[in-house]
């Protein structure tokens, strides 16, 4: 199977396309054998990064070149392709002289259009005829993320794959990168032919939500999965706790829901996405709503002023009933959600004015 069918079959029906290894290649011997075991559960394609975009000093910064011919013996003993991740000129220059068939971008270097446009370059001058894979930069910027992507394609490469790895936040909470599905969805749906992979182990930095999110990139169609793989992931130099071992992985990709009927399934998905992502940000406004409301209560605390002002209220409620109607929402049901805020913005500012 030549390199282009392999990327083909992520674009036809047989999903998913897997893509798994280390975070780092660490030692010759960690490198290989977790490449045997992948390669023993039918994995065709192995990452391991050689060059590691950290973000703060001291940590392990990767194993550098010395690496590269770790990932040689890999594909000679495996019969695997290979992929790293590349940052700049001279990463490119020596991946392709140790015939590294795959390269991709990092989500820090992706939102630097200065560093892909020397990749770009970089893979142009030597001719590059792998596959390149570019993952979403680290903020949610969706054109940023195309912008990428355009500057590899003008630079003649044509075997093109978009990561999806999530977005960084300030919030760490369930998520150590946050989804946002509907960014690599519109990126779907404005570059239709490009194949989209999930990278569940960044966007959730968790062993335990890989499964979940990989199953939740099949029924979003995804074409296929980037999942690191450690052979001992609880000694892994980077990234631990989001490596799972090669059986671990080769049990959670035979749990792997792929529906056939994707039509209405990843409609509703989509949709269901987009659901999501609207309660979050009625979430975020009705929040800062709130906070608006205790710096008026503290206003009314300290100006002595009673805290129900029923003319303002009457005039809140008239505008918005009346703008409501025009975007064609039901009075009543406008009349219920405004008087369920009012009541909690009142109540906030009198637990103010008592204690505040
Ligand atoms: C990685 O794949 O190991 C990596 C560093 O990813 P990202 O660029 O998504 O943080
Ligand atoms: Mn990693």
């Amino acid at each position: 199977m030549n390199l282009e069918s392999i990327l083909l079959q992520g674009v036809s029906k047989q999903r998913p396309l897997v893509i798994a290894g280390p975070c780092s290649a660490e030692t010759e011997e960690q490198t290989v054998r977790t490449a045997k075991e992948l390669a023993n559960s039918g994995i065709k394609i192995y990452r391991a990064g050689i060059w590691k975009p950290r973000t703060k000093p001291g940590g392990f910064e990767g194993i550098g070149e010395t690496g590269l011919p770790w990932l040689q013996t890999v594909k000679k003993e495996t019969g695997m392709y290979i992929a790293t991740e590349v940052a700049t000129q001279n990463h490119v220059n020596e991946a392709i002289k140790y015939d590294i068939d795959i390269l991709w971008i990092g989500a820090r270097t992706s939102a630097n259009p200065f560093a892909v446009q020397e990749i770009a370059d970089t893979l142009k001058i030597n001719g590059f005829d792998g596959v390149v894979m570019v993952k979403n930069p680290v903020n949610p910027d969706l054109e940023l993320w195309i912008g990428a992507i355009e500057r590899i394609y003008n630079a003649g490469i044509r075997k093109i794959a978009a990561i999806h790895r999530g977005f960084s936040s300030y919030e760490k909470k369930l998520y150590r990168n946050i989804p946002q599905w509907h960014i690599p969805i519109e990126l779907k749906r404005r570059i239709p032919n490009l194949p989209l992979i999930g990278d569940p182990s960044h966007i959730g930095g968790k062993r335990e939500l890989v499964s979940p999110l990989s199953q939740q990139a099949m029924d979003l169609n995804y074409n296929g999965l980037i999942i690191e793989s450690h052979c001992n992931p609880d000694s892994a130099w980077s990234d631990k706790e989001q490596q799972i071992t090669p059986e671990v992985l080769s049990y959670i990709l035979k749990t792997l829901v792929i529906r056939d009927t994707e039509h209405t399934t990843k409609n509703l998905t989509e949709l269901r996405c987009q659901i999501d992502e609207i309660d979050n940000e009625l979430l975020t406004i009705l929040a800062k709503r709130m906070q608006i409301s205790k710096e008026i209560g503290q206003y009314k605390k300290e100006h002595n002023m009673p805290v129900l002002q029923t003319v303002r209220y009457d005039e809140i409620l008239e505008k918005t009933i009346s703008h409501a109607k025009q975007l064609g929402m039901e009075t009543n049901f406008m009349k219920t959600v405004l008087e369920a805020i009012h009541e909690e913005s009142i109540r906030q500012q009198i637990e103010i004015l008592n204690n505040g």
